[in-house]
């Protein structure tokens, strides 16, 4: 083994929890282990069919080549439509960066912005890839922690604290990856306020999760005054419009910052593919109302899962009102045994969901919250039922 030559970068960057599990239950699956994933955060739902047809015709019109390294102008300016439409925030195609998926943009953002001294704060639970993102960038993390009993939501007291000199950039994502969180309109407001005290602050929205809302209003905190020009807003195709595989995503932000991305992109990937950014113009000006049938369903799982988990003793969930993960506190099965093993923490816990349920599952400890657990729940009523019964049979031999 040569690893020892890997970077020293390299080696202290921890694999992707959401896509190691996966990849996990996807080789016990070829062994023909009958397990059930609820690990990635992936729709279950196809690309629209009108989606899939403009990328048809994108290729028949010979789409085929290079793009603008900041995106095709026509998909930029859908963008900026979009964003007056449902965000009533004005943006010009100067201001728009398109990428391989929202993840390329946050990597563009820190590597543009990042210095070795600069700490960046991320609310915490926060998405895997944030943490080792911004450590590859050479920036410091500085998670700011919300547990269940605040909804898994930073307040602004907590945010005052942790500001510093060194502060540059806050992340977080709203809805919330891992635990559906959304913060209300006056929830970001205050939030905002507490970053205008700073020159110099930078906010990271993630809203890849903006068309699966239930009931909650999920107001961008660029739209909070004197916010736009400390915000890069990033978003993307994979979630709302069930377009994971075709790798889109964008960010809106001031230009220079923009500019910056484009410039690192220009460097390591270029443009993003052709036919692609075609077919995500026309998804984009479509009414975002043809995909409320992937709301709707993922709403009564929602309900569903969240029944089935508060029927398992000990097990402690909030309400999420998006995306569409749970993000049970699991703390009160620590120090259970079964006889021959014993629960100590949640890496444990979800080896024993595992091994003994056949159930895949994400640790807390990937989100930054050793007492948790992460479902993804896109998939289907009975393939949940199925689940969670397994979950419960195997917890109840746990005392
Ligand atoms: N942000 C969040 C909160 C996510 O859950 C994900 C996972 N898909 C991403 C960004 C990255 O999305 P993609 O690269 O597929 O656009
Ligand atoms: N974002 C999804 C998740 O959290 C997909 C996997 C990944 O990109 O990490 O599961």
């Amino acid at each position: 083994m040569s690893s020892h030559l890997l970077s020293s970068k390299l080696s202290s960057m921890s694999e992707s929890a959401t896509i190691k599990m996966a990849q996990k239950a996807r080789e016990l699956k070829s062994q023909s282990v009958d397990v059930i994933s609820l690990s990635l955060g992936e729709p279950d739902f196809d690309t629209p069919d009108f989606i899939k047809e403009a990328a048809k015709q994108a290729l028949d019109k010979g789409m085929t080549k290079y793009t603008p390294v900041p995106g095709l102008l026509e998909l930029r300016q859908s963008i900026c439509d979009k964003l007056k439409r449902d965000n009533k925030l004005n943006y010009t195609p100067k201001e728009i960066v398109v990428s391989n998926g929202a993840k390329q943009c946050i990597a563009n953002v820190c590597l543009s912005l990042l210095d070795p001294n600069d700490e960046v704060i991320i609310f915490t639970p926060y998405w895997v890839s944030y943490f080792e993102i911004v450590k590859f960038a050479g920036g410091s993390p500085v998670p700011v922690y919300a547990g269940i009993e605040q909804d898994y939501k930073v307040i602004p007291a907590q945010l005052k604290e942790a500001i510093n000199d060194n502060t540059k950039l806050i992340i977080y994502s709203s809805p919330s990856n891992p635990t559906g969180s959304v913060y209300t309109e006056a929830e970001i407001a205050a939030l905002a306020e507490v970053i205008k005290t700073k020159p110099d602050l930078y906010v990271l929205s993630d809203e890849i999760y903006e068309y699966i809302t239930f009931n909650a209003k999920n107001p961008s905190i660029a739209s909070m005054p004197g916010m736009q020009e400390r915000t890069i807003l990033v978003n993307g195709m994979s979630k709302g419009f069930a377009m994971t595989g075709w790798r889109l995503g964008y960010l809106a932000a001031p230009q220079w910052i923009a500019a910056a991305c484009a410039k690192v992109q220009g460097q390591f990937t270029s443009g993003a593919t052709a036919f692609g950014q075609a077919a995500a113009a026309i998804a984009l000006q479509h009414d975002p109302s043809a995909l409320d049938y992937m709301k709707e369903k993922f709403l009564e799982r929602k309900n569903l899962v969240k029944k089935m988990l508060e029927d398992i003793p000990g097990m402690r969930v909030n309400d999420p009102q998006g995306a569409f993960y749970f993000f049970p506190n699991i703390s009160s099965f620590f120090g259970k045994t079964n006889g021959t093993r014993r629960i100590d923490d949640a890496d444990e816990f979800v080896d024993v969901l595992l091994d003994e349920a056949h159930v895949a599952v994400v640790t807390g400890s990937a989100f930054g919250d050793k007492n948790s657990f992460r479902i993804s729940y896109a998939t289907s009523n009975e393939v949940l039922i199925e689940a969670m019964t397994r979950i419960k049979r195997v917890l109840a031999t746990y005392s």
